[in-house]
């Protein structure tokens, strides 16, 4: 069992990130707007995990925090100023948003040509049609993860837990596109899916992204199986000072023996996450400025 270290790959993405940004960064620099709608803590630690990520790889954050009651008539107003700025490349809104906004509507408003995150209808349709522009970071990240480390995609049959638009879904759709990568035969597994363990057993690559703590046993995969946990669960913990732990959707220490290779959680999709935000926004950097 070998662990695929997210940390480390992230790592060496935000340095090519940054020589790339101070090669191309006459004039100004590539700038990312970052929206966040009230109070929930985790998102707080998530904007500010991907403005250190901006500070690292040359890129300017322009950080919004707008309070928890904050209309969805306002929150459009910002992400149109954002859209109308010549020098504002990329625009994030964190979600969840307080649940009075509509965040589809609120995603749909961003200009699709600053859609780093890659969640508007068109982006994930373009990327159905096999010519993508922004992929969502954390199925970008698991691609690139996969492809630095060696693991071969091409026959291989890859299965993949949830069909989010965030996650589950653009997975399965970059690993069935064609190229580096790509090319493996996959299957997706839901809530409505039948005898899901059936499916999860003949997996090559097992894609855990569903939100469930320790979902993926033992008893699930197949030996030599890669396996990658996308989740991130709060779970009690009275031991620690938190009073809560982090776990993934796959039991690690039962399930980690039987791979070839295995994400920890944290340490291993959740770095990649954010060093694909900073890639999409240098690309969004460069299509904008023809550089
Ligand atoms: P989500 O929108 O809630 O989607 C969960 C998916 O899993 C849905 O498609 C759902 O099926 C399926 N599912 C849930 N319970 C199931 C069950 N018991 N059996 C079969 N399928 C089930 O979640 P998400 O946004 O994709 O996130 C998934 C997890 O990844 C969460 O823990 C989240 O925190 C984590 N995450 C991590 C990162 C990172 O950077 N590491 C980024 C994003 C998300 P239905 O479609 O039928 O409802």
């Amino acid at each position: 069992m070998q662990l695929l270290d997210g940390k480390a790959c992230a790592a060496a993405i935000k340095k090519e990130v940054a020589v790339e940004s101070a090669r191309l960064a006459i004039g100004r620099k590539p700038v990312l707007a970052l929206v966040r709608v009230g109070e929930d803590p985790a998102s707080k630690v998530y904007v500010a995990a991907k403005a250190k990520a901006c500070e690292e790889c040359g890129i300017e954050s322009r950080n919004t925090s707008l309070p928890e009651d904050t209309s969805e008539a306002r929150v459009l107003d910002v992400l149109r100023a954002f859209n109308d700025d010549p020098d504002v490349d990329g625009i994030l809104l964190q979600l969840p948003l307080p649940r009075h906004i509509d965040s589809d509507r609120a995603i749909a408003s961003i200009s699709p040509e600053k859609d780093v995150d890659g969640f508007r209808p068109e982006s994930l349709g373009r990327l159905a049609a096999g010519t993508p522009r922004f992929v969502p970071c954390t199925p970008l990240g698991i691609r690139e993860l996969l492809i630095r480390n060696g693991i071969a995609t091409a026959g291989a049959h890859a299965v993949v837990l949830g069909r989010s638009v965030i996650v589950g879904k653009p997975m399965a759709l970059l690993l069935g596109l064609k190229g580096p990568g790509g090319d493996a035969t996959v299957t997706t597994v839901h809530s409505r899916s039948r005898n899901i363990e059936d499916h999860t057993r003949r997996a090559d690559i097992l894609i855990a992204a569903m939100g469930v703590p320790k979902f993926v046993k033992k008893d699930m995969v197949k030996d030599g199986a890669v396996v990658i946990d996308v989740g991130i669960n709060r779970v009690d913990d009275p031991s620690s000072q938190k009073g809560y732990a982090l776990v993934g959707d796959v039991d690690f220490d039962a399930v980690a023996p039987r791979t070839s290779f295995i994400t920890p959680v944290p340490g291993g999709v959740g770095p990649m996450t954010v060093a694909m935000l900073m890639s999409n926004t240098l690309a969004a950097f460069r299509m904008r400025t023809g550089k």
